[in-house]
Parts: structure tokens; C-alpha cells; sequence
């Protein structure tokens, strides 16, 4: 596996890094979750910078100042909601990662911490969310050597186990 992608345990917002992506909703106007922790820890000024942007598609990725938070950048992703697999989940889960890292690579941003997207609300199946994750990066990271290092960023013991296998190339 790619030696820049590392996995570990920690509270996403608390990150001096280039970049967090936020699993963000279509609004971009807060939520739950990662995305509830994100704009508690940067300030308002960030809710206000979302409301610029309009809105994202699923799948799609746009980037905001990190404002308050450690991080100088945040990019806001917006993962699908998980319908049982059937409905388009997988290739719209694999183009968050892929253009969340496409938006860093634009700004020149050489590191970015990923939440495991769609996993808690959204109610992705998080196994099959963690490999595909694992596997778009790895993918992607072939064409953008400018990226130096990509976290995955877990918010329980057992959810890091699964990420460590992957990127070991053990079975799940
Ligand atoms: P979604 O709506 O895309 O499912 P959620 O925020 O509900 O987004 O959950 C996505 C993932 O983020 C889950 O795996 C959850 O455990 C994790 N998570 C929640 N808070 C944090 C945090 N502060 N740092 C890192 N990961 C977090």
C-alpha cells in the first residue's frame, strides 16, 4: 500500500494539518456528526463561508479557510445516503475521496485528513465504506505525487482495526 496513507484514532478538528474534508450535508449549512464538531470548533465564520458556496452535490467537494480550527483548510464533501447499494453509493462514495483530493491538489496542499464518510448518519456499511476509501485514495494518489500524506481519521478502536488491515492488505 501507498506509504502516505496512515489511519489513526483522533477527534478530526483537533488536526494542524493542510486540510479535513467535513462529510458534509448538500446544504452545507451543518449537521450532525463530523460535520457538528467541524463548524463547533471553527467558529461562525465558517457557517458563513458555506453559505457562499451555494451548496454541493454528492460527490462533490468544495473548499472553505479552516477559520478557527487547527487545520488551514477544510474541504466540504457531501457522501450519499446509503440505500442499500443499489442506488449509486459506491461510485458517488469513491468520487467524494477523489475530488476532495482533486480540490487540495488545485491549492497545492500536501496534507489531508479524511472522516470515514457516510458511516454514521448516512448509514454507509462501514467495512465496505473503509475499503473503498482505502482503494479510491490509493488510486488517486497514482496521479497526484504533489500529496504527501493522507489520514484516515477514526473516531472508535474497533473502526481503526479495520483501517489498519487495509492498508496492511490483510482480509478484513
Ligand atoms: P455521514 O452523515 O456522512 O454519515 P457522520 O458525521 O454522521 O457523517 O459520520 C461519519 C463518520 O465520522 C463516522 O464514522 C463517525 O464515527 C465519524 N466522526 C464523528 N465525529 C468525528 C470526529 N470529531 N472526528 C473524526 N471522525 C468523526
Amino acid at each position: 500500500m501507498d506509504s502516505r496513507l496512515l489511519a489513526l484514532n483522533a477527534d478530526i478538528t483537533t488536526l494542524a494539518i493542510d486540510a479535513i474534508v467535513n462529510a458534509a450535508r448538500p446544504s452545507l449549512l451543518g449537521g450532525g456528526g463530523v460535520d457538528g464538531a467541524i463548524h463547533r470548533a471553527a467558529g461562525p465564520e465558517l457557517l458563513a463561508a458555506c453559505r457562499r458556496l451555494g451548496g454541493c452535490e454528492p460527490g462533490d467537494a468544495k473548499l472553505t479557510p479552516g477559520f478557527a480550527l487547527p487545520a488551514r483548510y477544510v474541504i466540504h464533501t457531501v457522501g450519499p445516503v446509503w440505500r442499500g447499494g443499489g442506488h449509486g453509493e459506491a461510485a458517488l462514495l469513491a468520487s467524494c475521496y477523489r475530488r476532495a483530493l482533486f480540490v487540495a491538489a488545485d491549492r497545492r496542499l500536501a496534507s489531508v485528513a479524511f472522516p470515514c464518510i457516510s458511516t454514521g448518519a448516512y448509514g454507509y456499511p462501514f467495512d465496505a465504506a473503509a475499503r473503498l476509501a482505502v482503494d479510491t485514495v490509493a488510486e488517486t494518489l497514482a496521479l497526484l505525487p504533489e500529496i504527501e500524506r493522507v489520514l484516515f481519521v477514526c473516531h472508535a478502536e474497533r473502526d481503526l482495526a479495520v483501517y489498519l488491515r487495509l492498508l496492511a492488505g490483510r482480509p478484513l
